[in-house]
């Protein structure tokens, strides 16, 4: 067997009422934390209050930013470490889906380097975060294992990666928090997830311990799939499609994503898909093109899908029909992969300009 090295320093915690249960480990961080979360669902599924319940009976004082929106914006990020920089916090804690996580992970840097500014995120020398904390409130993006944060670049008019590596202390993950989630949003980022898996099964840097945690995730998704078909989600299945998603980030986490990722972000910026949509729509077409019969098997039968048409159907089902992506803008939107060379080099080969057009538009048209 080939050597390998696997790396996943997040505690991970899951369980109903994991934060009453263990809520504890966070006192080692200090006496001042600073929330970061979305504009309203944190409120109403109860993990905003759960971890302020926390912060209070243990004497951690704190204040919220509640003003992140989805695929959050270099400037949100800039706003939020405005007002923390006030506070100089001691930790920070991410709570709601991938959006809120990665700003925390952004946002927890910008405080530790005060001389930093939003540009150094993307830049040559790694800085470190303080310490963070991460509650999922979605089970797509897995951002609460992984050392990565995406956002809106309305200058470079795409989104984009940072170059730092932040990886959450701790992960509470608590199934109770998804139960009201609405359809759209469970299928969407179960579809990122699914994104997650599939892309780190198949890319370049998947080793043996990346390949286990892909093909459990797979078998969990497969046991959600008719739930996801009929929109239905019993408590079983949300613990189901959370374990998927954060097996999703621990793939990820070692392997980075590939294709569809660096393909789906022009479709988020340009096109307003889902993230999962955007990501979703092209899996068919880049299975084929893997061509990896023995991996894209494994995906299938776990899935219990006869074949990639059965798939594609599947993915479409969920996703609805694409709307309307004209050649000249996927013309455009393959030059800016072909700028991305460190998704382009998670492919076990080199990937061709036509490669990626191809992709597109067997996708799209
Ligand atoms: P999101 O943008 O964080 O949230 C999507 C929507 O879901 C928001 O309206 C949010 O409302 C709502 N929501 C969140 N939790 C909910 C719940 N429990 N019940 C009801 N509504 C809920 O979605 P996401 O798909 O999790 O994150 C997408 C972002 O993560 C993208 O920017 C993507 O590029 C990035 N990403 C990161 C990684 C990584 O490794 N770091 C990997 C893949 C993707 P509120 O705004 O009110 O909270
Ligand atoms: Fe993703």
């Amino acid at each position: 067997m080939e050597g390998f090295k696997f790396y996943m320093p997040t505690n991970v915690l899951y369980g109903k009422d994991i934060i009453k249960e263990k809520g504890s480990l966070i006192l080692g961080y200090g006496k001042k934390a600073f929330i970061v979360t979305g504009k309203g669902s944190s409120k109403r599924n109860g993990s905003l209050n759960d971890i302020v319940e926390l912060l209070k009976e243990n004497n951690i004082s704190y204040s919220i930013f509640d003003e992140i929106e989805e695929n959050p914006s270099l400037e949100t990020v800039e706003r939020a470490a405005l007002k923390a920089g006030e506070e100089s916090p001691d930790f920070i804690i991410g709570i709601g889906g991938g959006s809120p996580i990665d700003s925390a992970k952004g946002i927890g840097i910008l405080i530790k380097n005060p001389e930093a500014s939003v540009e150094d995120l993307f830049g040559n020398v790694q800085l470190e975060s303080i310490p963070l904390i991460a509650v999922p409130t979605t089970a797509g993006t897995g951002s609460e294992v992984t050392p990565f944060a995406v956002f809106t670049d309305h200058k470079l008019k795409t989104k984009i990666s940072f170059t730092q590596r932040v990886f959450p202390e701790v992960a509470f993950l608590d199934p109770k928090y998804h139960e009201f989630m609405p359809c759209s949003v469970t299928v969407n980022t179960a579809v990122d997830a699914l994104s997650h898996l599939i892309e780190g099964y198949l890319c370049k840097n998947a080793n043996v311990i990346s390949d286990a945690s892909a093909e459990k995730g797979f078998k969990l998704f497969g046991e959600c799939i008719n739930a996801l078909r009929a929109g239905e989600f019993s408590y079983e299945i949300r613990e189901k499609l959370l374990l998927a998603s954060t097996l999703g980030g621990i793939v990820i986490a070692e392997t980075g994503t590939s294709l569809p990722h660096a393909m789906g972000y022009s479709l988020t910026y340009f096109h307003g898909f889902s993230h999962g949509k955007a990501n979703g729509i092209l899996l068919k077409a880049y299975l084929e093109f893997c061509e990896n019969a023995k991996k894209t098997k494994v995906i299938l039968d776990s899935l219990c899908l006869k074949d990639l048409n059965e798939f594609g159907e599947f993915i479409e089902a969920l996703m609805g029909k694409e709307e309307f992506v004209s050649e000249e803008e996927i013309i455009q939107y393959t030059k800016a992969v072909m700028s991305n060379k460190a998704k382009l080099e998670t492919h076990p080969y080199k990937v061709s300009e036509e490669d990626i057009l191809n992709i597109y538009k067997k996708s799209l048209f």
